[in-house]
């Protein structure tokens, strides 16, 4: 975070780091409102979920 306010204003980089943290954090917090509801609804749904979830991010990191 730090990082990108360091940018100066008007650095292409910096537009581009900010959409990228926007659509993570969007996407972090679907993914556990993904994870919660899984286990709202059974335990064994919310570990299949988070094993699922475990899964999609792997390709990612
Ligand atoms: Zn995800």
């Amino acid at each position: 975070m730090v990082m990108i306010l360091m940018l100066p204003i008007g650095c292409a980089s910096r537009g581009l780091y900010i959409k990228n943290l926007i659509g993570d954090a969007i996407h972090n917090l679907i993914d556990g409102m993904i994870v919660a509801v899984g286990f709202l609804i059974s335990i064994s749904l919310g570990l299949a979920v988070t094993v699922a979830v475990l899964f999609h991010e792997l390709p990612s990191r």
